[in-house]
């Protein structure tokens, strides 16, 4: 998982990553990375505002149960 501008990827082959809604909101943002993990390319065309996340003290994200987007689906 890789969170750029608060949006969440998936990453589908090596160093490509498609947006987590790619298939629920056929969202086309796409990114990149190279072998040491530094983003390359990014592509920041979604369709649909950011997931809600809680960045914890230790810095992992926990996604907000019960969070809705802006079209009120449940995440
Ligand atoms: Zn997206």
């Amino acid at each position: 998982m890789l969170m750029i501008n608060g949006y969440t990827f998936s990453e589908y082959s090596p160093m490509f990553w498609y947006c987590t809604r790619k298939k629920s909101r056929n969202c086309q943002a796409k990114a990149r990375t190279d072998g040491v993990g530094n983003l390359r390319f990014l592509q920041e065309n979604h369709t649909h505002e950011p997931p809600e996340y809680h960045v914890t003290a230790s810095g992992h994200y926990v996604k907000i149960s019960g969070a809705r987007d802006f079209a009120g689906e449940a995440l």
